[in-house]
């Protein structure tokens, strides 16, 4: 946890140059003569103005950026004419898919306001990132297939920093959730670009120790939930990195904590309690849990954002199903911080989570490769969504079933048994 009224070690100015170059040189692996799309708001103008500079120096021949912004967005989902919200920019996902095509890298800067459509109507949004999810398949086919090196970062925007630090004045708010990011991406070690090498080290060491067990399911105790995940047939464990087709390393989320792999789409059953909120398209989850029979969820109750859950659920049959389940200890620094960031790339690294709706491929051996039908009989989970929740705490066991239904400790109140 930062001081409340802590000032920067060093001026804002360079911190974001030294972020820049660590996306640049560890998130992206960015490689001479290649391109990069960088999709931000207008508020990160400047980190994404010092990731250009960082790119072009390095020999990056066109930085392409797909701009938002808050105030535009809000003023749609409020404003625009009823029944004009299947309409998405098709141009960008085709832009998107052509850039992916010809092998351009993809940084994403999480900056939102997750009150952005607090007061909208709920079945815009929901309505829009259907559309949207469908228009830009193609691309996204792409970069969870690791088809492309991509990287997810984030930008300590204003409306963001005042919901994570809701009793401090907007500017040392700001600089809080600076000083909280920049500790969570290492920055603050002498060597960030080292520091990052070895910490990707450590989890994949993690996942190639799991891999080496083959379970079956996984088995995960605490209030609230009894719940075995059945792993899909020929799952890996991946985590800490990824690389490109090509054989590029990057690192996909900065920051990175997890471990994770698929679990088999039809073989989920118990129950789960959520153990942190669950921020989606500017509305806040809180206090839910869900029921699963034969990998399907079959009840979900919220006791904050009932409706905003159901919508998540109803996306497709794939929603109601899970993509992945990854192990995160409470001993990693962001569970550490006690900061509730309201943003997923942050707060799924805090705890082991589960997510409902599309599975990555690198999961299962030769997933890559496999066609649709293989993958679905591999089971890999299939849908236009992809949405993350934590289940992890202090209270949580999990178990390793082996496939002769023997149970071993994995982890014990949140931390690791080993
Ligand atoms: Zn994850
Ligand atoms: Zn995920």
């Amino acid at each position: 946890m930062t001081d409340s009224d802590a000032v920067p070690t060093a001026p804002l100015e360079s911190r974001l140059r030294a972020y820049a170059e660590l996306l640049v040189a560890s998130g992206l692996n960015l490689q001479p003569g290649q391109g990069l799309l960088v999709r931000a708001q207008t508020e990160a103008a400047p980190l994404v103005r010092e990731v250009a500079e960082v790119a072009y120096r390095r020999g990056c021949p066109m930085v392409e950026v797909s701009w938002s912004d808050e105030g535009v967005t809000r003023a749609r989902f409020l404003h625009a004419p009823e029944g004009t919200f299947e309409r998405v920019p098709k141009w960008r996902a085709d832009g998107y898919l052509a850039m992916a095509q010809d092998g351009f890298a993809s940084l994403s800067i999480a900056s939102d306001d997750p009150d952005l459509l607090a007061g909208t109507e709920p079945e815009r949004w929901a309505t829009y990132v259907r559309t949207w999810q469908r228009a830009n398949r193609g691309y996204m086919e792409y970069a969870m297939n690791d088809s492309i090196a991509w990287c997810v970062a984030a930008y300590a925007g204003r409306a963001w920093a005042r919901k994570v630090f809701p009793d401090a004045p907007d500017e040392v708010a700001v600089a809080r959730l600076w000083d909280a990011i920049f500790t969570a991406v290492r920055l603050d070690a002498p060597d960030p670009v080292a520091a990052w090498a070895e910490h990707k080290a450590r989890l994949e060491a993690n996942g190639a120790r799991l891999n080496g067990r083959r379970y079956a399911a996984l088995r995960f105790t605490g209030p609230g939930t009894d719940l075995r995940v059945g792993l899909a047939d020929g799952h890996r464990w991946e985590g800490g990195g990824a690389h490109t087709p090509d054989g590029v390393p990057f690192l996909p989320n900065v920051p990175t904590e997890e471990i994770f792999t698929a679990p088999h789409s039809q073989r989920v059953d118990g129950v789960v309690r959520a153990s942190m909120p669950l921020v989606n398209g500017g509305t806040v989850i809180d206090d839910f849990s869900l029921r699963f029979e034969g990998g399907r969820v079959v009840e979900a109750r919220a006791g904050k954002g009932q409706a905003a859950l159901e919508r998540i659920l109803d996306t497709d049959e794939g929603a109601r199903r899970l993509g992945e389940v990854a192990l995160v200890p409470v001993s990693s620094p962001i569970y550490r911080s006690g900061i509730l960031f309201y943003e997923t790339l942050f707060d799924e690294n805090a705890a082991s989570h589960i997510a409902l709706g599309r599975a990555y491929p690198t999961t299962v051996d030769g997933g890559s490769e496999m066609s649709d039908d293989q993958r679905r009989a591999a089971g890999l989970n299939d849908s236009l969504t992809h949405v993350d929740f934590m289940i992890g705490s202090e209270t949580m066991d999990v178990d390793g079933e082996t496939a002769d239904g023997r149970l071993e400790p994995l982890m014990r109140a949140g931390e690791w048994v080993d």
